[in-house]
């Protein structure tokens, strides 16, 4: 779109020249005039294209290397302007290595010792060290038999091959003296219903010593409503979920029921359960996405959990990565309850969604889209693709998430850390800077050179430089310093600044001015420096030698200016530059002394070789270019004008 635009004003801007030059030289065939419709103005849309796609296809290459892999090249664009992250808490948000901490059965609670997935810790009762007890024993047995996790131990360290929930539960079997290959060879399983995000439980059936058992593990809510249970009973077991959760844990409910037959079905599991009791696993929050969650809050940049835990372990966990000071929950069924209309309303003053499922999701997406803001959202299920596709930058897990998720996103991480995303939309925020430092040096090489040629067509002046000279600097710039700024690395205080609107164009009024007056200063350099040569009685090979040299001088110093476009770049890292501006830099000193002093060059470009007054003339050109620049730059942060031009 912008290249369209910038097209069409070429276009304007060339036949603007083509009437003024009708007017007052009364001819209209000139080669001049083809020359600056053609050289300086034509190339402008086309190379921009091309430097626009590098920077973003290097911005791909650099978030890949901090775990982000980026599907669609737009993305990176509409990473940098993520005005909300709505992630998943599980395995993003949190460690996602459990260990069962507390249990909570009829016969009473207790605690578990341990560290991570090792089979060995201590089961407490009120401070003091007891095994378990029959109705201990049997959650535990519970699950065991309804997981398919398994432990497996590389040198000292325990590993889950499987979900974590499940790796937990067979260590928390361990630590009671259960083996769990025993368990599970002699109590052979005879059918399942595998965990679903959906439905929220998991179902088997096996045969045990007193006969064939549905063994069902889950939310516990879910679980609960299996068991008929006295409402006194079941306010009971609702207040002991709530004390589990309150404290962040994740807290799974456990049933059991005879069964006779082979296969199971969801129409076996509405009743006539016997409710087993509780466990509480421990999944402490990520720190480095707690250090995320506070760049993203200086960042201007919301963030939402979205995920199907409980509300109350989802807003205490969110509390602990201090998503908000006090997180206000909201579960998937009230979700349901609000209108489309009210909720881009509820939804913004909402931090964490909980109990949600998939299409919820997808609703939460469209709501806070419709208040203006560029939305990131997680997922790994198959059924969240939709909401994926929705979200500005759908971004699946690489390790957990399915091939559907994937599919459905712009971008998979690698890690499946939170982090990582935030990361990722600060290199996002980078690639749009640098595509517009890109635009705002490269364009002002043709505005420039093009204001020159014109004013001395208009002026009824020899032509300061020729065609080929004009092809000459393009190629020299264009092939060295626009690919150098690709690469600038992230200015300091990035992440400090508001995310930009979604509907901010690549141009800010400041590049507009920016582009406007360095071309003018372009131009009176070339003329300061055609003038003064005339004056010392050069020839006309000299001086069009020196306006291309000091052109291309202007250019050097005025890309030092253009690396830090919100803070002056007179400091050591900013005149020591990146490896890729230093090696710029140096091809394009070797290429101009080569054009100025090797008679092939001045064959083909009819150059000629300067004297040192007119090498230092070049010198002093660029050095007025560049203290100019950061006066106005300077002028422009004090009086408070950049933060308001520069949108
Ligand atoms: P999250 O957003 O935390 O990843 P999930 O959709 O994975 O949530 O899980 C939602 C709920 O389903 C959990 O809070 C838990 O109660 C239950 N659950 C999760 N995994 C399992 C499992 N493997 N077996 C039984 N229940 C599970
Ligand atoms: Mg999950």
């Amino acid at each position: 779109a912008f290249g369209r635009r910038f097209t069409l004003m070429a276009i304007i801007g060339a036949l603007a020249i083509f009437g003024c030059l009708v007017l007052v030289r009364g001819q209209a065939s000139d080669d001049a005039l083809l020359m600056v419709v053609e050289l300086p103005v034509g190339e402008v849309p086309d190379r921009l294209h091309t430097v626009i796609t590098r920077t973003l296809a290097i911005g791909v290459r650099r978030m890949a290397g901090r775990g982000a892999i980026i599907r669609k090249l737009p993305a990176v664009e509409t990473l940098g302007a993520t005005a909300a992250i709505c992630s998943d808490k599980t395995g993003t948000l949190t460690v996602n290595e459990m260990m069962v901490a507390a249990l909570a059965t009829p016969a009473g609670d207790s605690m578990v010792e341990g560290t991570g997935y090792a089979p060995v810790g201590a089961f407490l009762k009120d401070g003091v060290e007891v095994p378990p007890d029959g109705a201990a024993l049997a959650l535990i047995r519970a699950g065991l038999l309804a997981n398919d996790g398994r432990l497996v131990r590389d040198d000292a360290l325990w590993r889950v091959e499987g979900d974590p929930m499940d790796g937990a539960l067979v260590a928390l079997a361990e630590k009671a003296g259960m083996g769990a290959l025993e368990t599970r060879a002699t109590l052979p399983r005879h059918d399942e219903i595998p965990f679903d995000a959906a439905h929220r439980y998991m179902a088997v059936l096996n045969d045990t010593p007193e006969g064939r058992f549905i063994h069902v593990k889950g939310a516990p809510e879910r679980i609960l409503a299996m068991c008929d249970l006295p409402a006194a009973d079941e306010a009971e077991w609702t207040a002991r979920i709530a004390r589990l959760a309150a404290a962040g844990q994740r807290v799974l409910g456990f049933a059991a029921r005879p069964f006779a037959g082979h296969t199971l079905s969801p129409g076996e599991m509405a009743g006539g359960f016997r409710f087993l009791g509780l466990a509480g696993f421990n999944d402490p929050p990520r720190p480095e996405a707690m250090a995320a969650v506070a760049e993203c809050r200086r960042a201007g940049i919301e963030v939402r959990m979205i995920t199907g835990d409980h509300a109350l372990t989802a807003g205490a966990i969110a509390t602990q990565l201090g998503i908000a000071d006090l997180p206000r929950v909201m579960t998937g069924a009230e979700v349901e309850l609000i209108p489309d209309a009210d909720l881009p309303r509820v939804a913004a003053e909402t931090q964490v969604f909980a109990r949600t499922s998939p299409e919820h999701k997808l609703r939460i997406v469209r709501a806070l889209q419709s208040r203006g803001q560029v939305v990131a959202m997680t997922g790994d299920g198959v059924n969240d693709a939709p909401a994926l596709k929705q979200a500005d930058v759908g971004i699946a897990m690489g390790r957990k998430g399915t091939e559907a998720a994937r599919q459905a996103a712009e971008m998979v991480l690698t890690d499946d850390n939170f982090a990582t995303i935030v990361k990722a939309v600060e290199e996002g925020r980078t690639v749009f800077d640098n595509i517009r430092k890109v635009i705002s040096w490269t364009v002002p090489t043709n505005g420039g050179e093009a204001i020159v040629v014109i004013a001395a067509i208009l002026l009824g002046l020899t032509a300061p430089m020729t065609p080929a000279q004009i092809l000459w600097i393009n190629l020299v710039l264009s092939a060295t310093l626009g690919l150098a700024l690709a690469f600038e690395p992230t200015e300091p205080g990035i992440m400090d600044r508001r995310p930009r609107a979604a509907d901010t164009g690549l141009l800010s009024p400041f590049m507009v001015w920016r582009i406007a007056f360095v071309s003018i200063l372009f131009t009176l350099g070339c003329f300061a420096i055609w003038f003064w040569g005339e004056a010392r009685g050069y020839p006309v090979e000299v001086l069009r030698t020196l306006v291309v040299n000091a052109l291309v001088a202007m250019e050097v110093f005025y890309l030092f200016n253009v690396r830090y476009m919100h803070r002056r770049s007179l400091t050591l890292t900013g005149v020591r530059g990146t490896r890729a501006v230093l090696l710029a830099l140096a091809v394009v000193v070797v290429a101009q002394i080569a054009w100025t002093w090797l008679p092939v060059m001045n064959a083909i470009f009819a150059s000629a070789p300067l004297d040192l007054a007119g090498c230092i003339a070049v010198v002093v050109a660029g050095i007025a270019l560049f203290a100019i620049c950061e006066t106005e730059k300077f002028l422009l942060i004090r009086t408070g004008l950049m933060d308001r031009l520069d949108d």
